[in-house]
């Protein structure tokens, strides 16, 4: 039966595909295709690990002292009673046979379709076995490990969207998940799935933002999607309006499918505006950036046309690595990456924006240890509170600059204290690099404006900074006192609030009077419907993700930026600023 599940819409496109039920505690799981004459060896992969596994355990047993308590005696049996159980192998085995997904992923589908059956169970005591199996599963993906994968070595090939396979391998697959972090996300990034859809987070929180980058349809905040679509169901993800349609009739498929062939057609039509320059029709120049979150990210950049990189997020190479952050060579070889990537354009390091929504990983996360994340040590205020971790990120930047031109960005400042730290941080930083004898680079200073407090007090950004770039997405949650990663507050998520309007064109005015360079790196930068408003607010340069950076250029050969001056003060003086957007 057919049904629709509404959330927000994050990433435009529409995707049909087979749902892929992921446990956001497993999202670091493998997910690769294995080659159809390989299932046999996969399946031989997990019979050998499910072995090394009963063994161990029936080890433990032998070993019990006889004053154990009995229930541990009874524990270990039920688990080697579920390692041969016939629904956890035979369900394995269709997946790999049947799907060719490899062992690890089918293992963890399988699981997500007997954890749903447990769920289900009237007995509390059956129930209460859910935990039991996943432990077994847990200590089955351990032993997979041990056993690495002669598959893995041929098969890490993925499938690119959409990419026929043959086989069963040409169902395209979409992720459904109750809640992905952010690194969880970056490592789907070239993965198989054609769509995304979450039940937790809103529009601008930092999985949506990957998503994004990575141009696949997606919907966040589709709240109990994960509980009622199930493992394998056809799923249609419409990335525009923020709808799932669960089990869809030929129809609405066939409906679908026209949708996703105009929206193709579109894109190559938009394609053709790669090489115009983005120049406004009243001969404005308008600089258009890429934000990345990682170096290879920046053939997208460059495919799409972008003049530099206004926003290299460098927390993506902190996260997900278990609290082992990267030493300064790693970083600097990273972001030399992105500076031969970008050849010969600028890069705009920020320096790492961990906490709120971007914690290191799953086992840190920050919303575990606070109450308020977003206002507690996040970006700036993480950094500063550990200086061998920032002056070591501050040196990997400057060596970098030696290969071309890097921009220093620094986020989440209020306090001119933290303004003095900083600065005397890069001062030492480059100290240092000068009495080890390494060579370094030039970098042009700037800090985001993301705190109300920083926007409503621009004088010492002025005074020490060479640009300023406005993190809107924080600028709204801070501003309006909403949790930006949070869908049961989303609607009240308003960049059009003219509260925020205020800032942002006070913002921008002050940095023209001053002559600072000013841009936006925020999600409102790459939305085509804000692009008129911001020029008209004397904006000229704009950091988006690569994907969205030809529909702004459209908007831009379109604009004349002097005529839209005077509506765009209308619509911040406004008491109603939608209303005056849409009569302009
Ligand atoms: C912002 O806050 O607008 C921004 C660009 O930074 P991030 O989204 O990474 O917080
Ligand atoms: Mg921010």
């Amino acid at each position: 039966m057919s049904f629709s599940i509404h959330g927000l819409a994050v990433s435009r496109g529409i995707a049909i595909g087979r749902a892929v039920l992921v446990a956001s505690s497993r999202a670091d799981v493998a997910h690769y295709f294995i080659e159809a004459d390989q299932a046999e060896q996969e399946v031989q992969r997990i019979r050998l690990a499910r072995d090394a596994v009963m063994e161990e355990i029936s080890r433990v047993q032998r070993e019990l002292p006889s004053d154990a308590p009995a229930e541990l005696a009874a524990l270990l049996d039920v688990h080697l009673m579920l390692l041969q159980d016939e629904q956890l192998s035979a369900g394995v085995k269709h997946w790999i046979v049947e799907r060719h997904y490899n062992a690890e992923w089918a293992i963890t589908t399988q699981y997500e379709v007997l954890a749903r059956q447990f769920d289900e169970m009237q007995d509390p005591y059956l129930r209460e076995r859910k935990a039991d199996l996943e432990q077994v599963v847990e200590r089955l993906l351990r032993g997979l490990k041990g056993a690495a994968s002669p598959v893995q070595q041929t098969a890490s090939r993925r499938a690119p969207q959409g990419e026929l396979l043959g086989d069963s391998m040409d169902v395209p697959l979409v992720l459904v998940a109750h809640d992905l972090s952010p690194a969880d996300m970056l490592q789907f990034k070239q993965s198989l799935f054609v769509g995304f859809a979450t039940d937790v987070g809103g529009r601008t929180s930092h999985t949506a933002i990957v998503a994004r980058s990575m141009d696949i349809p997606a919907v966040v905040g589709a709240r109990s999607a994960s509980a009622l679509i199930e493992q394998d169901d056809w799923v249609i993800i419409d990335g525009d309006a923020g709808v799932l349609i669960v089990d869809p009739s030929p129809i609405i498929l066939a409906e679908y499918g026209f949708k996703q062939r105009q929206a193709e057609l579109e894109r190559e039509r938009l394609n053709r505006l790669r090489h115009t320059p983005a120049l406004t029709l009243d001969g404005q120049k308008i600089e258009l950036l890429a934000n990345i979150e990682m170096p290879g990210d920046t053939a997208a950049a460059v495919q799409a046309g972008a003049v530099g990189v206004g926003l290299f997020r460098s927390e993506f190479l902190f996260m997900g690595r278990g609290g082992q952050l990267p030493d300064e060579n790693e970083q600097y070889l990273a972001y030399r990456a992105a500076v031969e990537g970008m050849q010969g354009l600028p890069v705009t390091i920020r320096t790492v924006d961990i906490g709120a929504d971007k914690p290191l990983d799953r086992s840190t996360r920050s919303s575990d240890d606070h109450l308020n994340p977003a206002l507690g040590l996040r970006a700036i205020r993480w950094s500063l509170a550990d200086p061998p971790m920032f002056l070591t990120q501050l040196r990997a930047i400057l060596r970098a600059a030696a290969h071309g031109p890097i921009h220093l960005l620094v986020p989440m400042l209020a306090h001119a204290r933290e303004i003095r730290q900083t600065l005397s941080l890069i001062d030492h930083a480059r100290a240092q690099l000068d009495n080890k004898g390494q060579v370094h680079g030039l970098v042009k200073l700037g800090a985001m404006i993301e705190v109300p407090a920083a926007a409503l007090h621009l004088g010492p950004f002025l005074q020490h900074f060479d640009f300023l770039s406005i993190g809107t997405n924080d600028l709204i949650q801070y501003t309006l006192a909403i949790d930006r990663a949070d869908e049961a507050v989303a609607h009240l998520y308003d960049p059009l609030h003219p509260a925020v309007l205020r800032l942002l064109a006070d913002t921008i005015a002050q940095c023209r009077a001053h002559g600072r360079p000013v841009s936006v790196c925020g999600e409102m930068a790459g939305d085509p419907a804000m692009t008129r408003l911001l020029l008209g607010l004397g904006l000229r340069s704009f950091s988006m993700h690569p994907a969205q950076l030809l529909l702004v250029k459209q908007q831009v050969l379109r604009a004349d930026a002097g005529k839209l001056q005077a509506w765009a003060r209308r619509v911040v003086e406004s008491e109603d600023p939608v209303t005056a957007l849409q009569a302009g």
